[in-house]
């Protein structure tokens, strides 16, 4: 799975071609789930643009901790679910840091987007100063435990984990294919622990942070990771193409 993370980029006529480009040049022997995770306003049409293939779909950035009423500005899991959205990604570090989403917040935006159907594509990571305390596998664990692990087995199913060392986010610097599989090792073990072997071996994990056309197939050659959140690979087609191609 491949999941195109292109936050608060592009104005429409772009992000439409884009998604065209992307479509129409996809190798017809390679089976990865392609996600587009546009702004809201496009949610729409590119669900539409997607319908021609059943290996691409849309994801929301994000979505309301509330169900509906007066939240001016909001956007509910209802809503999106209702543009023809499958996926809504939640608990993006930036999300967390800029908009103080705390993991209580997280745990009912992700009960909001099961009651309505759509899967959770959900970010975790630790900061540089955390990973150089020794903290990274607490913390990473600790983000799971409180918004994740009240789910019931059938649910959790519609889970999807990305793994996104901030220190990697838009910088340039991927964690090593070592230290990526490490954590998401460390990752589907915590759920063998929680549910069961089905539920570990079932859950696909994805790397995010400056996975780019160069690193994408060392990455996705490991064990424990199961694809990736692009963020800037993702605005231009022949790199993310690249990147889908990288399995
Ligand atoms: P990046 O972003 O690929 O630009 O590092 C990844 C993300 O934030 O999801």
């Amino acid at each position: 799975m491949v999941v195109a993370n292109w936050k608060m980029n592009l104005v429409r006529s772009d992000a439409l071609l884009l998604v065209k480009e992307v479509l129409s040049n996809k190798a017809d022997n390679i089976s990865v789930d392609v996600i587009f995770s546009p702004s809201y306003p496009y949610i729409y049409k590119v669900a539409k643009l997607c319908q021609i293939n059943n290996n691409f779909s849309v994801s929301s950035q994000d979505c309301s901790v509330s169900k509906e009423g007066a939240y001016t500005g909001e956007v509910s899991a209802e809503m999106i679910a209702s543009c023809g959205a499958k996926y809504v990604i939640l608990g993006h570090s930036e999300r967390r840091t800029k908009f103080n989403e705390s993991n209580d917040e997280l745990k009912q935006k992700i009960n909001r987007a099961l009651e309505n159907n759509l899967k959770v594509i959900f970010c975790c990571g630790e900061s540089l100063q955390q990973r150089l305390g020794k903290f990274h596998f607490d913390w990473v664990k600790e983000q799971i435990n409180e918004s994740i692990f009240h789910l019931s087995k059938n649910k959790v199913e519609n889970i999807i984990l990305a793994y996104e060392p901030i220190w990697a986010i838009g910088t340039g610097k991927t964690a090593s294919t070592e230290e990526a599989q490490e954590m998401h090792h460390f990752i589907r073990k915590l759920f063998e622990k929680r549910y069961d072997n089905d539920v570990a071996e079932n859950l696909s994990i994805l790397y995010g942070g400056s996975c780019n056309p160069n690193n994408a197939s060392q990455l996705f050659s490991q064990n424990d990771i199961d694809g990736g959140l692009i963020g800037g690979a993702s605005l231009s087609s022949d790199k993310f193409l690249t990147i889908i191609n990288s399995f």
